[in-house]
């Protein structure tokens, strides 16, 4: 197990101890109150009385009838002195998991899994907590010839993230010049999948390069897992990265061949058109990059952030 996943089991062990702890001191409290401290006992001894009568095989309608009472009594009694029984039950963070991290049928709760790469991605050096989303896209931020194919890019990636997974082309690889808003648009595609519930690894193609040479280094094969496991994979600024031989090139094949095995998809945004990419990393990885469940998205227009600089 490794140390993100080590460190999130223990804060849900300390904060699964800390809601009960809670929940028993509200009891304790409640039960300093004579008058609910003794509707509350009634309601025992009434409880024993009907699973007695239960037992002997007696109707027990009347200690049926005097359990309901007593239960009655008590709630009027928590009412009066405004006390909430509904708080006696721990208030766990994750209603799925109750704070365990697995759910009913034994699996990975989402909840680690959301946190675990949220984690992940701080540890790389991104935050996705900081990307964009479909809310702050604005297609007049183009200059008025460009606005329609903007409003356009912008309508195809909303309908691709609300109809996840039911789309044709699972991939994107958006391309196109620097500045034409590709980053923008991955994140906010990124962030509505987050917001889905989906596990993003968010990257850029620098960092993915950076992962690869410590899985490679340090031997940690959790680490590929991850590239392998999450279920987006963004890969920010791909052609940007210095190819390392036997690496970059070898690993980034792997990783989308076992992630097109269990039908993962990526999101790409590169300055490379397919025939560049073709040209930089090989017919091999380009047939992985540009297969038939890949979208292309083509962004153009001028550099947006010279735009921005001038006004
Ligand atoms: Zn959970």
């Amino acid at each position: 197990m490794d140390q993100i996943l080590r460190q999130i089991r223990y804060e849900l062990q300390q904060a699964r101890f800390l809601a009960e702890q809670q929940a028993a001191e509200r009891l304790r409290l409640a039960l300093n109150n004579e008058a609910y401290r003794e509707a509350d006992a009634e309601v025992s001894r009434c409880m024993i009385a009907a699973a007695r009568a239960e037992a002997m095989g007696e109707a027990g309608d009347k200690e049926e009838a005097a359990y309901q009472r007593a239960l009655k009594h008590r709630t009027a009694v928590a009412k009066k002195y405004r006390i909430s029984e509904q708080s006696f039950a721990p208030q766990y963070g994750c209603p799925l998991c109750n704070d365990t991290g697995y759910t009913e049928d034994g699996k990975i709760c989402p909840c680690v899994r959301r946190e675990y790469y949220r984690r992940f991605n701080l540890s790389c050096g991104l935050s996705p907590l900081g990307l964009a989303d479909f809310s702050q896209c604005d297609p007049s931020v183009y200059a008025a010839n460009e606005q329609e194919a903007a409003a356009l890019r912008i309508k195809r990636l909303k309908d691709y993230a609300e109809n996840y997974p039911n789309v044709k082309e699972i991939n994107l690889l958006l391309y196109g010049k620097t500045g034409t808003g590709k980053t923008f648009l991955a994140e906010c595609v990124a962030s509505e999948m987050i917001q889905k519930g989906y596990t993003v690894l968010y990257l850029s193609s620098h960092s993915l390069n950076q992962l690869f040479l410590r899985y490679i280094n340090e031997r940690n094969t959790t680490l590929f897992e991850r590239i392998t496991q999450a279920d987006f994979l963004v890969i920010d600024d791909l052609g940007s990265e210095t190819i390392i031989k036997n690496i970059t090139c070898e690993l980034l094949q792997a990783a989308l061949n076992t992630r097109m095995q269990t039908n993962k998809p990526f999101i790409i945004t590169t300055n490379y058109d397919g025939l560049k990419l073709r040209e930089h990393y090989g017919e091999k990885l380009f047939s992985r990059i540009a297969s038939n469940k890949t979208q292309f998205l083509q962004f153009t227009g001028a550099d947006l952030r010279i735009k921005r600089k001038k006004t």
